[in-house]
């Protein structure tokens, strides 16, 4: 892992091309910002996958087209947030939203979804790392994932990454130690 500190403005713009060749011609990407991004310090690449990896699912959700929306936003949480099992510190972070429109996750899944070996692909249509993988990227990151889905209503996948808070400095004097 190599972690580098990164503003998702600048990352997502940089994947934003191969982003729009993978959703194909009839699935639409809107990506949006939030204002007051908070710098995050994450391996890029990995980031990169994780958001791949979220794209090519929520295009094949939609086999007959749709749209996604890849939103990024700033939240100041003052309390702690328990959701699932999982307990968010409160603090600063970049969440990053994926949202399609297709069929849904029934219920008795979304507790399994990011279980290693857990999938809803045929053998040989899966493309991407798995959910299991995303969600290991994530626990490395120090982040959390949440997924809110339902039947008919489509799914959203939400990463709270937390806020970098060192100076820049402070960063390149620790890559080199
Ligand atoms: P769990 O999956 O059974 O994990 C129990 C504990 O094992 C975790 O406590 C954590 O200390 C460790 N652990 C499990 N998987 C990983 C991993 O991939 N990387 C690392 N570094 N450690 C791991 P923790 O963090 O207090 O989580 C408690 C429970 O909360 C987890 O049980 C899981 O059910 C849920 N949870 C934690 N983080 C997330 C998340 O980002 N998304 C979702 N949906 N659930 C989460």
């Amino acid at each position: 892992l190599s972690p580098e500190v990164l503003d998702l403005r600048d990352t997502m713009g940089e994947l934003a091309h191969l982003l729009d060749r993978l959703v194909g011609e009839r699935v639409k990407l809107r990506i949006s910002h939030g204002d007051d991004l908070p710098p995050i310090r994450a391996d890029k690449r990995k980031l990169e996958q994780v958001v791949m990896n979220l794209v090519v699912n929520a295009r094949d959700a939609m086999p007959s087209g749709g749209e996604i929306r890849l939103e990024t936003a700033a939240l100041d949480l003052s309390t702690e947030m328990r959701r699932d099992r999982a307990v968010v510190p409160a603090g600063a972070y970049a969440v990053v939203r994926v949202r399609d429109e297709g069929e849904g996750i029934p219920p008795d899944r979304l507790t399994k979804i990011f279980e290693p070996f857990f999938t809803t692909k045929r053998p040989g249509e899966g493309t991407g790392l798995g959910l299991s993988t995303v969600y290991g990227i994530v626990k490395q990151t120090g982040g959390f994932i949440f997924v809110d889905s339902a039947p008919g209503e489509g799914s959203t996948f939400t990463l709270y990454l937390p806020a970098y808070r060192g100076g820049a400095e402070t960063d390149a004097l620790a890559e080199t130690q």
